[in-house]
């Protein structure tokens, strides 16, 4: 018999303890970050009307999130509406149902490994979903905010971003996006046609960069009134 098999009751609780202390403390930071994440996206428009959705991966195996309730105000969120739930969706913590676009965020968890998920629904995103839809990807290249993006270190990269048409099967939706995922490895985000952006990193901050910088890059090609592709979609 091993000595770590003879731990005794009272080291046994204070493990537990220790154990419930982490995750609690892991889920109240998740909570608070996705909270201020809502304030500042709700501020700069990308997620109106309730729109969007955000999560953050509390556990791997297995896969637990935390997940922004359906239908909440980005802007306003409340505690309790980052629930906590198992990989089936069922809710453990927190008030009202997962965002109706969690196996989205299941998905991209799974395939990117991602540490969280974040999705925006921007005027920019919107517009361009739309207007790209036939080239199945938005290319951008040649912007010095790229670099923003993980592992990007010159303005020369070209980023593609596939485009999904929209549904209302999220289901369905889910497997497209994981076999664009497959099939653009390097990809930092997806569009979802005249829908918006979804978009992820290893830690919640590093998703919120990239929502920042893909937004703003989106923002510019509007505005400047950008029509054509800037570069060619890269192979994996
Ligand atoms: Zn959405």
């Amino acid at each position: 018999m091993s000595r770590t098999s003879r731990k005794s009751p009272r080291s046994r609780r204070a493990q537990r303890s220790y154990e419930s202390h982490a995750w609690n403390n892991g889920f109240a930071f998740a909570v608070s970050q996705l909270v201020e994440i809502g304030r500042e996206f709700y501020s700069r428009g990308w997620v109106l009307g309730t729109s969007g959705n955000f999560s953050a991966v509390l556990r791997r195996e297995p896969l637990w999130l935390a997940i922004t309730s359906t239908g909440s105000d980005k802007g306003h969120l409340l505690p309790q509406q980052i629930l906590e739930i198992d990989e089936t969706a069922g809710v453990f913590r927190g008030e009202g149902r997962p965002s109706a676009e969690t196996a989205l965020h299941f998905a991209v968890v799974r395939d990117k490994n991602a540490g969280a998920v974040l999705h925006t629904h921007s005027v920019w995103s919107t517009l361009l979903s739309e207007q790209r839809a036939s080239e199945g990807g938005l290319a951008i290249e040649g912007y010095e905010m790229l670099k923003g993006l993980e592992g990007i270190s010159s303005h020369e990269h070209c980023e593609w971003l596939p485009i999904l048409e929209n549904s209302q099967n999220i289901e369905e939706l889910a497997r497209e996006a994981s076999n664009a995922l497959q099939e653009n490895p390097k990809s930092h985000g997806f569009l979802l046609r005249g829908h918006g952006l979804y978009t992820w990193g290893a830690t919640i901050a590093d998703a919120k960069r990239h929502v920042e910088i893909l937004e703003f890059l989106m923002e510019t090609l509007v505005r400047g009134g950008s029509t054509t592709p800037a570069c060619q979609r890269i192979g994996p």
